[in-house]
């Protein structure tokens, strides 16, 4: 995967920029999880230096009225094919992953962004990374950047061993998969490694997942002296459009 080496810096605030995309290409990354590869002109403007930064994906409704936007990890840049890669969770209740199973090549769509993740800086000595299926792309793109050797510990949380997926990440890190088990609430295995966990004053925690359980995340972390806190619901259980 190709990152670019004119990222505007870390902490670039310019205002979100639109682009038209079509999608050039479709992968089956795991059980459920689609890669798509988006083309357009100047990419580059929805790629942001922060790893795991993410953009708007803007598809037309179903019914043809409108459009329907949700947020989505910049997965990967191409800036020689001018391309951006997006890996969208087949979760079965939503109209993105629905739109994204269906879609043609070439069809098009529009990106807004890109903003930053939130993942911890350089600053934070240790590093540990919390996410269930929605921010898998954003941990995945966290690791495949860091190039220090403070140690990192990833947790990542999937409903199906099958979503389970090779990351790239350095000698520093090690990746602990967790299995949510049938009818247990989003983010319960995380919440229960989190308590296993000792958290030092010089590690930067970053979570994404349920907004319920990145709500306990932020209860039982922010007493905590910790060089970094970045706590974020992707997602809310039963709510469409879910925004903090
Ligand atoms: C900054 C950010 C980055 C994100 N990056 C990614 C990413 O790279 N890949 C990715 O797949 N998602 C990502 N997400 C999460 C994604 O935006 C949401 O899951 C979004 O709701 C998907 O839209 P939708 O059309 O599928 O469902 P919506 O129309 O928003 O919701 C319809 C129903 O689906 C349910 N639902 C939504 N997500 C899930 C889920 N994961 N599991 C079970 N039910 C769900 C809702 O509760 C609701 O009942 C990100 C979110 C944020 C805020």
């Amino acid at each position: 995967m190709i990152t670019p080496a004119t990222r505007p810096p870390r902490g670039d605030r310019r205002p979100a920029v639109s682009r038209d995309v079509v999608v050039t290409s479709r992968t089956t990354i795991s059980e459920h999880m689609l890669r798509l590869t988006l083309g357009g002109t100047d990419l580059i403007a929805a790629v942001h230096d922060s790893p795991g930064a993410w953009v708007k994906l803007f598809v037309d409704e179903p019914d043809g009225f409108g459009e329907h936007g949700r947020a989505y990890t910049v997965r990967g840049f191409d800036p020689v094919r001018d391309e951006i890669s997006i890996d969208i969770f087949l979760h079965g209740l939503g109209t993105m992953p629905r739109w994204a199973s269906e879609c043609a090549i070439g069809t098009r769509a529009r990106i807004g962004g890109p903003r930053p993740s939130g993942a911890p800086s350089r600053s934070a000595k240790r590093m540990v990374l919390f996410g269930d299926e929605t921010s898998l792309p954003a941990i995945a793109a966290i690791l495949e950047r860091e190039h220090s050797h403070r140690p990192v510990a990833a947790f990542i949380e999937v409903a199906d061993e099958r979503d389970r997926q090779e990351l790239e990440a350095p000698g520093s890190a090690t990746t602990t998969w967790l299995t949510r088990r049938r009818g247990e609430a989003p983010g319960s295995q995380l919440l229960a490694a989190a308590t296993q966990t000792e958290f030092t004053a010089d590690t930067g925690v970053w979570f994404a997942g349920e907004a319920a359980s990145a709500h306990w995340f932020r209860r039982k972390l922010r007493p905590l002296t910790l060089a970094e806190l970045h706590v974020q619901g992707y997602w809310r259980s039963g709510v469409g459009d879910y925004r903090e």
